[in-house]
């Protein structure tokens, strides 16, 4: 079995407020079947056609309930027709206190043949159907993501409250800075596929020009994102740290995917299945759950057994208990470093920066800088500002007519930047594209 995504959700709840959810999800549970064909979804288990599925579908129901708690248990499985069976697990877990609901979703080989699932897995419906019935839904003390992009755009408190988040050393959960710069973003629709396909697992923020600037000025170049690029920034894990992060550049984004709609699915795709796969890893069901079902297994105990064994028959529950909370401690560890393992793969199997001296460089959104030589061409643009210098970047040339290139005059903080970026200030000539965007792109000729 390959755990593809797992989602976690809660919100506190009075008692009755619970009972009345948990009726709500239940019902919502049942319709979400009878969608995929199941006739009955009522009873405990059953068999159906699946609709959405290629083949045979089953479900079946748990209810546990005890002085701990209660634990009710929703579990799909769907065969698809290419020897995969697709398992989506919803558990809803009540601990007097609070409701949480942990979901995962699973493949499993028909065959038993050992070969890694390449799915792209999506949120089940009815998770967006249980997100969406109820607003008070947490992230463990966290908000949880909001299925739209935030508008983050430059010189609102926005941009700084995004820098903030970035920064925060409490944040549990990756989130996704998409630059939607005029001139370079590649997908218009990339912000709200994202923040759709990346519901309760990653937060979106869409930021323009100036924004980037903020970005520039408040994380560093190394931590920035601009020119229509894309980065994820992890949760901090070492405290005092910068967050790891992932740049796509608008060029690299092209050049990997295309313009086309096609390209922008394909991804959205590959984010959800990184974000998905590394919540698989990571996320563990609340603690609760085996206590409620413990102190069921007791209760239960405590009926048939004479009263003189049942604290042998308590002893041997907790002695189980402590031996399963173990076990997940180890397995959760075992996730983590398995975690890391995955990401710093990620990060070696990034396409290395292009390093060939050839035509404009495409602006790398890092620090690789490689000086300018003499009798070069070379285009920049601004993407931030210390003091009375603007930040630059050597970037690809607009698709502008000539005629939108005038001398640049009295560019003071521009020149400042390029003999800052460059290390020299003897260029024969710069001039300034009147038709780009924002701070403008910049045309010097060493
Ligand atoms: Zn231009």
């Amino acid at each position: 079995m390959q755990d593809l995504a797992k989602y976690s959700f809660n919100a506190e709840l009075s008692d009755e407020k619970a009972l009345e959810r948990l009726v709500q999800i239940e019902n919502q549970v049942s319709s979400w079947l009878i969608e995929k064909g199941a006739t009955s979804p009522i009873q405990t288990q059953g068999k159906f056609i699946s609709l959405t599925g290629d083949g045979a579908g089953n479900y079946h129901k748990k209810d546990t309930t005890s002085d701990a708690g209660i634990f009710k248990e929703y579990s799909l499985t769907e065969e698809s027709g290419r020897d995969q069976i697709f398992t989506t697990k919803i558990q809803a877990i009540y601990d007097n206190k609070e409701l949480t609901i942990y979901t995962s979703l699973s493949i499993t080989s028909a065959s038993n043949t050992v070969t890694p699932h390449l799915v792209f897995p999506r949120c089940p419906k009815i998770i967006r159907t249980i997100l969406a019935n109820f607003s008070d839904w947490k992230f463990g003390d966290e908000h949880l993501p909001i299925p739209r992009p935030i508008n983050a755009m430059g010189g609102r408190e926005e941009t700084y409250a995004l820098c903030d988040e970035i920064l925060n050393p409490r944040r549990r959960l990756p989130l996704i800075v998409i630059s939607l710069d005029a001139d370079e973003a590649v997908w218009n629709e990339l912000p709200s596929s994202l923040a759709n396909d990346l519901i309760a697992l990653s937060q979106i923020y869409v930021i323009d020009e100036e924004g980037s600037w903020t970005l520039t000025d408040e994380l560093g170049k190394q931590n920035s994102c601009y020119l229509g690029a894309v980065r994820l920034y992890w949760p901090i894990t070492d405290k005092g740290k910068d967050p790891d992060s992932i740049v796509w550049t608008a060029g690299k984004l092209q050049q990997a995917f295309g313009e086309s709609n096609k390209g922008l699915k394909k991804f959205c795709g590959n984010i959800r299945r990184m974000i998905m796969s590394t919540a698989a890893l990571t996320l563990s069901a609340p603690k609760s759950l085996r206590e409620i079902q413990n102190s069921a297994t007791i209760e239960r105990l405590k009926k048939l057994e004479d009263s003189a064994r049942d604290e042998e028959l308590t002893e041997i529950v907790e002695e189980n208990y402590r031996l399963e909370g173990e076990l997940a401690e180890t397995k959760a560890l075992i996730a983590r470093l398995q975690w890391k393992i995955n990401h710093l793969e990620s990060q070696t199997t990034a396409p290395p920066p292009d390093d060939e001296e050839s035509e404009p460089r495409e602006a790398a959104n890092d620090e690789t800088h490689i000086q300018a030589k003499s009798g070069e061409l070379r285009y920049y643009k601004k993407i931030g500002k210390k003091g009375d210098t603007d930040t630059l970047v050597v970037t690809a040339p607009c698709n502008h007519p000539s005629s939108c290139w005038t001398p640049a005059h009295k560019a003071i903080q521009a020149e400042k930047g390029l003999q800052k970026l460059e290390g020299r200030d003897d260029w024969r000539s710069m001039q300034h594209c009147s038709r780009c965007t924002g701070g403008g792109r910049w045309k010097v000729q060493w």
